[in-house]
């Protein structure tokens, strides 16, 4: 599995972009950069676009990425999420004020569906997708993807959620990364606990002892404002991202 990191921050600042990350060229998990990253050759690869909730910087370039995918007359592209995601995209974006609502363009039949993800995900190819809901806003989930017995979770925003973890616990071995959100450092704690956000220690606690010495954890969603502070707190053996990175899995 090739994961490339177009944009992992938890807010927009020079030299720093919002969620998205592209899976195998054709799979992108959250809209938050995607369409300011790639080139229009990259971006018309995209078929599945996985969002994991509607928090603006998880959405900014989604409007982008479909008109491009619209003029280069791409066919069969879905916009995942829960029924609660896609149906604020439909109600508050694809409006007709916002940006353009695509029932009432004569857009090609097959072109695009925004579609509320089955309890048990879909395949695409080799790659298996599935959702969990996660406690951030209404609506949030996490995505796994699984590509031969291979398992490479996405947290999106989520607060100290004991579900997330138990499911992480679950997977044992079979889960060779979680990426999972730490937004604030320790001493926003507050502001973390009613935002549905991670800090470093909140992370460590809800990690200890139950992830496996075999699964990478890489914290991203850093608030580019408190990027050194939350590197500086995070436990031994957890990595950030910046943005801009490629991994296989
Ligand atoms: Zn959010
Ligand atoms: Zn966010």
């Amino acid at each position: 599995m090739r994961i490339e990191i177009l944009g992992c921050s938890g807010s927009v600042m020079k030299g720093f972009n919002t969620t998205s990350i592209l899976v195998n060229s054709s799979l992108l998990i959250d809209a938050g950069s995607a369409s300011s990253v790639l080139s229009e050759d990259s971006i018309v690869n995209i078929r599945n676009i996985l969002i994991t909730h509607s928090h603006i910087d998880h959405i900014k370039e989604l409007p982008f990425i479909v008109d491009t995918l619209f003029c280069r007359k791409a066919k069969g592209v879905t916009i995942w999420g829960s029924e609660m995601t896609i149906d604020s995209l439909k109600r508050h974006i694809f409006n007709g004020l916002i940006w353009p609502e695509m029932d009432e363009l004569n857009v090609e039949e097959g072109f695009l569906e925004l579609a509320p993800i089955p309890q048990d995900g879909f395949i695409d190819g080799n790659i298996r997708v599935q959702a969990y809901p996660v406690d951030h806003i209404e609506g949030s989930v996490c995505y796994l993807i699984t590509e031969n017995n291979r398992s490479v979770l996405f947290s999106g925003d989520v607060g100290y959620d004991k579900g997330l973890f138990d499911l992480v616990h679950s997977f044992g071995d079979k889960l060779a990364a979680l990426f999972v959100e730490v937004s604030f450092p320790d001493n926003m704690a507050g502001l973390a606990r009613v935002s549905h956000h991670l800090t470093p220690e909140l992370l460590a606690k809800g990690l200890d002892g139950i992830v496996s010495s075999s699964t990478k954890v890489i914290a991203y969603h850093i608030k580019p404002k408190y990027l050194d502070m939350v590197v500086s707190q995070l436990s031994p053996g957890i990595d950030h991202i910046k943005g801009g990175e490629v991994f296989e899995f």
